[in-house]
């Protein structure tokens, strides 16, 4: 299903935001709307919450489109991609949609649970990265652009007896972030990472954990949960030439010094 607007030419181009209904992607979506970007948001299931950042998108000045895309279909994501160009020329990729899963030890999961993981996480993230760079590259007559990967602290940390496969696909997407930023550095794609770490959205409730935000917050040197406003702001600042032009294969850490 698409949703949106049509015509008229883009300011700074189009931001595609996977997973821009809910959480750290709407947050930044809008955020990306304000700073004069027209916006392809993609979603799963929750139609309601994607019109909704639509409405607040379009309050900023800017024009939207939501698509109920699943990243980890390649069919999903051409569609997704065909509805940005008819918006206008994609200078931004913010690859955010992820997923966690119920906490277990890696003995204990499922292969069902593995390949889901992975192929939305890390499989997702790629399908929409090389549909990114085929737009934004001038390899094949682009004019540039910025991609930016949401990772996680879980990257680094692990998450032991909690989720080593959610982890691990971010171990991927920072090894990605460092390779694809290399490869097409001379393409005028600049590619980073946010690797957020307890931030208060909704994931922790698909995860089984709806108070883990609260929980274990307190327990970064900071002394709280980050928000999706705090993830929104650096990805904002690496999607912007004028701030960031010198900036890529970076990995930046927003998880209160944890
Ligand atoms: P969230 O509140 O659960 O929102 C997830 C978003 O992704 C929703 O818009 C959801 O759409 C969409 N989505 C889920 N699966 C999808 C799929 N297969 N295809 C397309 N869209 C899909 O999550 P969040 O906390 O904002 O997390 C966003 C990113 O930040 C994720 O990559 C996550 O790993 C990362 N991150 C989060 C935290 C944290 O503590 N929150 C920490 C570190 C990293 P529907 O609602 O329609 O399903």
């Amino acid at each position: 299903m698409t949703v949106g607007a049509e015509s008229l030419p883009a300011q700074r181009g189009v931001a595609v935001v996977t997973g821009g209904s809910r959480g750290i992607g709407a947050t930044t979506a809008v955020e990306l709307a304000r700073n004069g970007w027209d916006v392809c948001l993609s979603y799963r299931t929750d139609d309601e919450a994607a019109a909704g950042v639509l409405a607040r998108c379009e309050a900023a000045g800017a024009r939207a489109v939501a698509v109920r895309a699943d990243v980890s279909s390649s069919a999903d994501v051409t569609a997704l991609f065909a509805a940005a160009d008819r918006l206008g020329p994609v200078s931004v990729l913010v690859n955010n949609a992820g997923i966690v899963d119920r906490r277990a030890r890696v003995d204990e999961m499922s292969p069902e649970r593995l390949e889901r993981m992975l192929a939305v996480n890390v499989v997702g993230a790629f399908l929409c990265a090389g549909a990114a760079v085929r737009r934004m590259s001038t390899r094949y007559g682009g004019t540039g652009g910025a991609i930016v990967n949401v990772s996680s602290a879980a990257s680094r940390l692990g998450s032991p007896g909690e989720y080593v496969d959610y982890a691990a696909s971010k171990g991927a997407i920072d090894t990605m972030t460092i390779g694809l930023a290399k490869e097409v550095a001379a393409e005028g794609i600049r590619v980073n990472a946010v690797r957020p770490g307890i931030i208060d959205t909704e994931i922790h409730a698909s995860g089984g954990q709806p108070d883990r935000a609260a929980q274990v917050g307190p327990s970064a040197p900071l002394g709280r949960a980050g928000t999706p406003a705090e993830v929104a702001a650096a990805i904002l600042w690496f999607c912007l030439p004028e701030s960031s032009s010198y900036a890529t294969a970076a990995l930046l850490d927003l998880s209160g010094g944890r």
